[in-house]
């Protein structure tokens, strides 16, 4: 154990005039707690030299110094919007402050900052009684390897209260605009809370802007946009505690088409509704937009790693014989791998799933009458979704919200059809019914009387593994990418995975599950339960030894995907 003790602000000033001009090295000796007037500074761990890693450092703030209303902490949906609005301002300022000081990254002062979505993020923590705690990590100043002790002082003893009183004292912060930003948190988790009871999936309110600057500036676009509005065949009004009353499109729980003409905004509905499992920041556009928090984006991912998945609902009799009731493969195809994501999805349990047309294989979706009747049923193994979309409803009350401009087949199917027309959603469910009766499609049903029940998989391993006796390391170079052990991660297709923070408590969670050997011999469904429950008790620091401020929360259905592409997962 190290020293507990809190040593005094004038120690840490003497330590840096002590250790200027000094090997790196001397930088260990700062270490440790020193008060400050209006906090405390912890510095956790001193990098190894100026080009390695920062050093990690936190600062705690007493909640009578930082003096967050008591209103902040009246509802969790609050307190981790505080949580981000605090993240939020402290990494902007710290970004001011920061210049270079001397070699490598002399001089950093940075924390992990939020995107467009409001998540519970380990970079700063808050309770009402426990004050503000911050995570940052620093540059520690040298010119090649000798400590600039001067530089030092002014980064720690001068930059850093500043950042604290500019960013983690309430006195700081406009009252109106922080006011809106928990609120509006709030709000939207109480919207979502509406949905089930409402039999909606999701809910889009008028005025929404849904359409963002690019594909990879996921900021409202700025000029064009044409905002939300919903038919008035579909549109409900939920209830918002501190906004009152709101009007927008109830997208039903069954199946709802989303059909329209190329370039008509189709994929950008859906989208926006993926997204609404998660809160977003006020101006963002789609602060009113909500799915079922239990809603899974899944697609065709044709590479990916599939280990002992239970595809036999959509694919059977595969050449050679392969057992689709276990189906396993280091490279699988369009349809298989759309498959095995819905399976998936299905095990970690999804209620609804979203999928578009443009990420789908066309052999998983649809098999026409002329298809049917130049190949034999008992020729094709794939049963495809529109033999399987009512019994996924009707049997396991798994909802479908499908983006579908290309095949009028799935008509006879929907129960909700959305035209998307120049950005205008239309309700053309009655006229739909009406094409339904004029135009056959005099396809045969493949899909059997029910939907089949996959079974929940054991896990008996992880099978990450280090090299040699070395335990496995974690590497997160992207959003979309962990390297864990000997094995590499391709998330691009996990589409609800938004931000980089959530990726590397991901893999965290991944470790965990590869050391407790207490969650082996669990079904996957009662593994991401046992996870779920710690971390919703014991916050993200319950997956790491040690606390980092770079995380952030994660939901089971992008912990579930991350697990099933390890390739060498072991399940019974
Ligand atoms: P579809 O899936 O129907 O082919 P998209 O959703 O991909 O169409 O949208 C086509 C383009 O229109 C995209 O560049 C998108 O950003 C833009 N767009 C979508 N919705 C809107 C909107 N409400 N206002 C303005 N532009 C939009
Ligand atoms: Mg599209």
């Amino acid at each position: 154990m190290r020293d507990q003790r809190t040593f005094k602000r004038g120690e840490l000033e003497a330590a840096l005039k002590r250790i200027d001009g000094k090997g790196y090295k001397a930088y260990k000796d700062i270490v440790g707690r020193y008060g400050f007037d209006q906090f405390t500074l912890s510095i956790d761990h001193v990098q190894g030299d100026p080009f390695g890693s920062p050093s990690r450092l936190r600062v705690f703030v007493p909640a009578g110094t930082a003096g967050f209303p008591d209103a902040c902490f009246d509802s969790e949906s609050r307190v981790t919007a505080l949580r981000d609005y605090l993240a939020r301002a402290f990494a902007a300022r710290a970004k001011q402050l920061a210049k270079p000081r001397g070699t490598g990254s002399s001089g950093l002062l940075a924390m992990d900052a939020p995107g467009q979505e409001i998540l519970e993020r380990t970079a700063v923590l808050a309770s009402r009684d426990g004050g503000i705690e911050a995570r940052f990590v620093a540059g520690l100043p040298a010119r090649g390897r000798s400590v600039l002790g001067r530089e030092a002082q002014q980064m720690l003893l001068q930059d850093v209260p500043q950042l604290v009183k500019d960013a983690l004292l309430a006195a700081a912060h406009d009252d109106a605009r922080l006011r809106d930003h928990v609120t509006s948190a709030e709000d939207a988790d109480a919207l979502r809370g509406q949905l089930r009871a409402r039999g909606l999936a999701a809910f889009v309110a008028d005025g929404a802007v849904l359409p963002r600057r690019s594909g990879i500036d996921d900021r409202p676009l700025a000029r064009g946009a044409v905002a939300f509005e919903a038919p008035d065949s579909l549109a409900v009004t939920l209830d918002r505690p501190n906004r009152g009353a709101i009007r927008g499109l109830g997208v039903p729980q069954g199946i709802t088409l989303i059909v329209g003409g190329g370039y008509h905004g189709k994929s950008t509905l859906l989208q926006a509704i993926e997204r609404g499992v998660y809160n977003h920041l006020p101006g963002d556009g789609r602060e009113w937009v909500v799915a079922d928090p239990a809603a899974v984006k899944v697609r065709a991912e044709d590479g990916r790693a599939v280990t002992h998945v239970d595809i036999s609902p959509f694919i059977q009799g595969l050449p050679g014989g392969r057992d689709t009731r276990r189906f396993a493969s280091e490279n699988a195809s369009g349809s298989t791998s759309q498959a095995a994501n819905i399976v998936e999805a299905l095990e970690a349990g999804a209620r609804v799933l979203m999928m578009d047309e443009d990420t789908s294989a066309t052999n998983f979706m649809i098999r026409d009458r002329r298809m049917q009747a130049l190949i034999a049923k008992d020729r094709e193994p794939i049963t495809p979704y529109i033999d399987k979309v009512r019994q996924l409803y009707d049997d396991l009350g798994v909802s479908t919200t499908l983006v579908i401009g290309g095949s009028g087949d799935y008509l006879d199917k929907a129960d909700t059809v959305i035209a998307m027309q120049d950005f205008r959603a239309h309700d053309v469910t009655d006229r739909a019914r009406e094409v339904v009766d004029a135009h056959r499609t005099e396809r045969a049903e493949e899909g059997g009387d029910s939907f089949g029940r996959p079974g929940a998989r054991t896990l008996e391993g992880t099978g990450i593994a280090g090299k040699g006796d070395k335990p496995p390391k974690i590497k997160v170079p992207h959003r979309k990418a962990i390297g864990i052990g000997q094995d590499d991660l391709d998330l691009g297709a996990v589409e609800q995975l938004v931000d980089e923070s959530q990726t590397r408590a991901v893999a965290e969670a991944l470790m965990r599950l590869t050391d407790d050997q207490g969650l082996h011999g669990q079904t996957v469904p009662q593994l991401l339960d046992a996870l779920e429950q710690e971390v919703a008790a014991r916050g993200l620091d319950a997956l790491t030894r040690t606390p980092r401020g770079d995380l952030a929360r994660f939901r089971r259905f992008e912990l579930a995907a991350a697990l099933n592409r390890l390739r060498a997962l072991k399940t019974g």
